[in-house]
């Protein structure tokens, strides 16, 4: 892989997970408390980032620092 802003091959992958969950543990968490009560909240917290998250692969140049896609 080369870097497509020095040019140097000095290049090496990289993985990052994102998460995807904004407000849905606290939505979840509304959902269990109206069924379960204190505990279903508990459960529905707790269950936050299952299923949400996803990997993204990338290059990082080691020569200027940049990252590019794959
Ligand atoms: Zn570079």
């Amino acid at each position: 892989m080369r870097c497509p802003s020095c040019g140097s091959v000095n290049c090496h992958i990289v993985e990052e997970v994102e998460s995807r969950q904004k407000g849905f543990g606290f939505f979840k968490g509304c959902c269990g408390y109206l069924i379960l009560g204190p505990i279903g909240w508990l459960c529905g917290l707790l269950g936050m980032g299952s299923g949400t998250m996803t990997k993204k692969a990338f290059w990082v140049c080691s020569h200027c620092g940049r990252k590019f896609r794959v």
